[in-house]
């Protein structure tokens, strides 16, 4: 038998060690931080509230990976159209953009956005701010590329990589017809407006959480162990071969191969390589909201939070009758003061709340402040660098969001685990569109 730790039980540790024991001759056990399974897609439950890590939906053109979440969630699936908003110069407009949410901009956005459009000129661009300036014109860039990012991140948009822009961006954001390249293009979209509609999958119950508690008790019930609670402190290595993993209580877990999710940065401090995190604020409402958007983003630095969530608009089971409820995102930095004093924030948040017309505070029935590590890497400029001097020894694999330093979505981590659980290992995105 080949003994296998696996450090980490998000979607991408879970897929992983799941497909190794069902192809038998190993024997896996997983070590995991937190008190439950699930990592960035886990599920909170308070006062019969359910809430994931912000919006947590599968959106996939793998058939690979749409097949087997599938089979995981079993009958526990439901199939919804995507509505998302961005909150724009005081109005809720529908995001990705589109060609008729552009033409609603007020005219000291549209008019010249419309000439940049038309006039720009793709430059090669190496950081997030050239990049997005080049795509989408200086006039989008300040209106909300710039502070939205400098919002999100608490860094200028200038010291991001461009492939900030491409895992953040280009994956979903703007309709294809106002991304046309030429003037023609553009024509055609505004003569021939078809709304661009994406569904997704969500289970029926139980938040997204649901994949990881199935995907657990597969490996369970195939002989592998779940360690919850455990921290692992690094790799144990003899003569240049990964032999186990160490724990936070002084114990290893000896195996003949690792594979790590957990942060690649406690492998190797010295790279260099950091992580936002996010504080969530978990709001229960009295009544129901009338907001007709399952997220919406919000860029302008007047208001504390990036992006709101309503999960009952993903299932109804998220919310007792009656009642609705927000998941509030404000990114920070573990060990600063927001994630010090998560609940200093609550006062401001349900004000801004108000504020964009989103819940009155009337009808708030609590505010609960959740530390998330890891939510994003950050991309620095030079970020590909630092992780090309990360060399891992034989025996020792990297895996998931936070093992590869990947700003990915479950899909990714999914499509990772199942590949490398067969011997190969799949580019991230977009490192493959010609730019890398
Ligand atoms: C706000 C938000 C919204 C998102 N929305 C979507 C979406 O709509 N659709 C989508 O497809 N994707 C979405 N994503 C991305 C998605 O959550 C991730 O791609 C996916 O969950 C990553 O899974 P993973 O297993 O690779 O990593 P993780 O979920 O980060 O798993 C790593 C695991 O390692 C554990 N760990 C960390 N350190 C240690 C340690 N020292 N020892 C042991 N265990 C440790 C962590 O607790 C965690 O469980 C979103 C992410 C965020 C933050």
């Amino acid at each position: 038998m080949r003994r296998v730790a696996v450090i980490g039980a998000g979607v991408a540790g879970l897929c992983y060690a799941e497909r190794l024991l069902s192809s038998g001759g190993c024997s896996v056990e997983v070590v995991e931080r937190e008190d439950a399974p699930g990592g960035l897609a886990r599920t909170f439950k308070t006062e019969g509230f359910l809430f994931d890590v912000g919006p947590h939906r599968f959106h996939t053109s793998d058939a690979a990976v749409q097949s087997y979440v599938l089979d995981v969630l079993g009958k526990n699936v439901s199939c919804i159209p995507r509505a998302s908003s961005v909150y724009l110069a005081g109005r809720y407009m529908t995001w990705p953009l589109s060609l008729e949410g552009v033409l609603r901009l007020p005219p000291h956005i549209l008019l010249p956005s419309a000439f940049e459009l038309l006039a720009r000129r793709r430059t090669s661009s190496s950081s997030f701010a050239d990049d997005v300036i080049s795509k989408y014109g200086r006039n989008l860039y300040r209106h909300f590329f710039r502070d939205y990012t400098a919002k999100f991140t608490g860094l200028p948009p200038e010291s991001l990589h461009v492939d900030w822009a491409s895992a953040g961006i280009d994956r979903a954001v703007i309709d294809k017809r106002v991304k046309a390249d030429n003037l023609m293009a553009l024509l055609r979209g505004l003569l021939l407006p078809r709304p661009v509609s994406t569904s997704f999958i969500y289970p029926s119950e139980g938040g997204i959480a649901s994949f990881a508690s199935c995907l657990a008790r597969r490996i369970e019930s195939m002989g592998g162990r779940i360690l919850l609670g455990r921290s692992a402190t690094g790799a144990i290595v003899e003569d240049g071969r990964c032999r186990g993993a160490s724990l936070d209580d002084g114990s290893a877990i000896e195996s003949d191969e690792v594979a790590w999710s957990a942060p690649v940065s406690i492998l190797d401090p010295a790279a260099g390589l950091e992580y936002m995190s996010t504080v969530l604020y978990l709001v229960g409402l009295r009544n129901r909201l009338h907001n007709n958007y399952q997220w919406c983003y919000f860029g302008s630095r007047a208001i504390c939070f990036s992006r709101l969530t309503v999960p009952r608009h993903f299932s109804e089971s998220m919310v007792p009758p009656g009642a609705d409820s927000l998941i509030v995102e404000v990114s920070c930095r573990e060990g600063d003061d927001l994630w010090n004093d998560p609940a200093s924030l609550v006062p401001r948040v349900i004000e801004d709340l108000e504020r964009v017309s989103a819940a009155s505070p009337g009808d708030v029935l609590f505010v609960r402040p959740v530390r998330i590590r890891n939510t994003y890497p950050i991309y620095s400029l030079d970020y590909r660098e630092r992780l090309a001097g990360i060399v891992p020894p034989a025996g020792l694999r990297l895996l998931g969001r936070c093992g590869t330093f990947w700003y990915n979505n479950m899909d990714h981590s999914i499509a990772q685990a199942l590949a490398q659980a067969g011997g190969g290992d799949v580019p991230r995105d977009f490192w493959t569109d010609g730019r890398a």
